[in-house]
C-alpha cells in the first residue's frame, strides 16, 4: 500500500493508456444515453452512472475518491462547502425530534448551523466540553441521540479531541462518531484509524490550500453497523419510498449506504454540489498537501515558540507547546504536527490585538485560515461576532484571542514580521 504522500499525488485518478495525465474537468450538467430504459435504471439506483451533475460528476468523484483514500474510508462525496458537508453528515441520519451530542469546541459557523438553523428544523443539540468527565459524557446521551460530533483540532480554540474516548462513548450508545478533520487534514491525523465513523472536511482550507475555492467533503469509514440499531437509523435500514422502496444498507452494504443515501436524497433535494472546476482545484491542491502541511506546521511551531517567549504576550495556545493542556493528546493523535494555526492574546487585550494586526506586513487580515499566505483574524470581531461574551468563553474563544494562520512562506520572514508588529504594540 502506498503511503500518505503518494496518495496525495496519485490516489483517486488513474489515467489509462492515452488518457489525460491530470483529472479532466467534465464541464457538463448532463450525460447522454442511448436508451430511455438505461436512464431509468440510473434513476432507480439500479445501475451506476452519471446523469446530472447535481447528483454526481466524474471530476468531483475522482477528487472525492482521493480524499476517501487519504482518510482510509469506504466511500466519499464532495459538497459545495464545509458547511453543507457538516449539515449533510448530520441530517443524513436524523430528523425532527432527534438529538445530536457535540463538543462545545467548534467552528463558529458550525455552532450557528447546529444551534440556530438546525434547531429550527426540530433537531436538538447538546454542546459538551471536550474536557468533560465520563459521568457527564455518558449522562448526556439520550434515547433519541443519533451521533456525537466534534473537531479533531477545534477552530479557532485549537483543542485536540480525544477521538478514541469519544468513539467509545458514541459506540457504547449505539451511535456513530462524526469528526470534522479540517485542521489536521489526513496528512496529520486519520480519525478513522482511531474509531471515527464519518469524517467531514472544509476543503476550503488546507486541501485547496491557496484560498481559491470553497468546498467540502464527507467520508464514510464504512464500518458503523446501522443494522445493529436499525430503528435508530431507519432512514438507512427501511425502505426509501422516494426510490421505490429501496433499502440503503441492503443494496449498498455498510460500505456504501451512508454516502449513497446522502447523494441520492440530500444532494438531490438540497443541491449543495461542488462544481467540476472547484473539484479540480481541490484535487490539484491535494497533490502538494503533504509538503505544504509540513511547512505550515514548521512555521506555526516557530511562531508559537517566539510568541510564548515574548514579554508583551499574555498567553499562547498551540497544542505542540509543552505547557499546553492538549499537549499529551497532540502527541498521541498528531505526532507529525498539528496544523498551521496559532492563537494568542496580548497583555494589552482587545485594543492591542487590533494594533498588532494592523502592523503586520507579511500576514494579511482575512477571514480565512489554512492558506499558503499567512493571515490573521480577531474572531470576537469577525467569525464569532454573533456569540455573547459567555458563549465566547464556552467556545474557548476569549475576546482578546488573535488567530494567526501561518502560511508556507520562509520561516525567518514570518518571525521578523511578528516581532516587528509586537514592537509597535
Ligand atoms: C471553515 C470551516 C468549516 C466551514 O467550511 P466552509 O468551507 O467555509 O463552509 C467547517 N469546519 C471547520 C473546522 C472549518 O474550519
Amino acid at each position: 500500500m502506498s503511503r500518505i504522500g503518494t496518495k496525495c499525488v496519485q490516489a483517486g485518478y488513474e489515467p489509462q493508456n492515452g488518457q489525460p495525465r491530470q483529472i479532466p474537468i467534465i464541464q457538463s450538467t448532463t450525460f447522454k444515453y442511448d436508451s430511455s430504459e438505461e436512464m431509468g435504471r440510473l434513476f432507480d439506483l439500479e445501475a451506476s452512472g452519471y446523469f446530472y451533475s447535481r447528483l454526481q460528476n466524474p471530476t468531483c468523484d475522482h477528487v472525492a475518491a482521493r480524499i476517501c483514500a487519504l482518510e482510509g474510508g469506504s466511500a466519499a462525496m464532495l459538497t459545495s462547502s464545509g458547511q453543507s458537508a457538516n449539515f449533510f453528515a448530520i441530517f443524513n441520519i436524523c430528523q425532527a425530534g432527534d438529538h445530536i451530542l457535540c463538543s462545545s469546541a467548534l467552528y463558529g459557523g458550525t455552532y450557528n448551523l447546529f444551534n440556530v438553523t438546525m434547531r429550527r428544523m426540530g433537531i436538538d443539540f447538546t454542546f459538551i466540553s471536550p474536557d468533560c468527565t465520563d459521568e457527564e459524557l455518558y449522562g448526556a446521551f439520550r434515547p433519541n441521540t443519533k451521533a456525537f460530533f466534534g473537531e479533531t483540532i477545534s477552530n479557532p480554540s485549537l483543542q485536540v479531541l480525544d477521538i478514541e474516548r469519544f468513539a467509545k462513548a458514541a459506540h457504547s450508545n449505539g451511535v456513530p462518531l462524526i469528526i470534522d478533520n479540517t485542521f489536521p487534514t489526513p496528512v496529520n491525523c486519520r480519525p478513522i484509524e482511531w474509531g471515527a465513523d464519518i469524517v467531514v472536511h472544509s476543503t476550503t482550507k488546507y486541501m485547496d490550500g491557496h484560498s481559491s475555492t470553497v468546498g467540502g467533503a464527507i467520508v464514510d469509514a464504512g464500518k458503523f453497523d446501522w443494522n445493529a440499531n436499525a430503528e435508530k437509523f431507519s432512514g438507512l435500514t427501511t425502505p426509501d419510498e422516494s426510490y421505490h422502496g429501496l433499502i440503503y444498507t441492503e443494496r449498498f452494504g455498510l460500505e456504501g449506504a451512508f454516502i449513497t443515501k446522502c447523494t441520492a436524497q440530500l444532494m438531490r433535494d438540497f443541491g449543495c454540489c461542488a462544481s467540476a472546476q472547484s473539484a479540480y482545484i481541490v484535487g490539484l491542491g491535494i497533490e502538494t498537501l503533504h509538503l505544504r502541511m509540513a511547512q505550515h506546521c514548521k512555521n506555526a511551531l516557530a511562531a508559537a515558540q517566539l510568541l510564548s517567549e515574548h514579554e508583551k504576550v499574555a498567553w499562547v495556545n498551540y497544542p505542540e507547546l509543552a505547557d499546553n493542556k492538549c499537549y499529551d493528546l497532540a502527541q498521541k493523535y498528531l505526532p507529525n504536527g498539528s496544523c498551521g494555526v496559532v492563537s494568542f492574546g496580548l497583555k494589552g487585550g482587545r485594543e492591542a490585538a487590533e494594533r498588532f494586526m494592523a502592523e503586520l506586513k507579511l500576514a494579511i487580515i482575512a477571514t480565512h485560515v489554512a492558506d499558503a499566505h499567512s493571515c490573521v483574524l480577531h474572531p470576537a470581531n469577525a467569525t464569532h461576532r454573533q456569540l455573547s461574551e459567555n458563549e465566547l468563553i464556552k467556545a474557548g474563544v476569549p475576546s482578546d484571542l488573535i488567530r494567526i494562520s501561518l502560511g508556507i512562506e520562509d520561516t525567518e520572514d514570518i518571525k521578523e514580521d511578528i516581532l516587528c508588529a509586537l514592537e509597535s504594540v
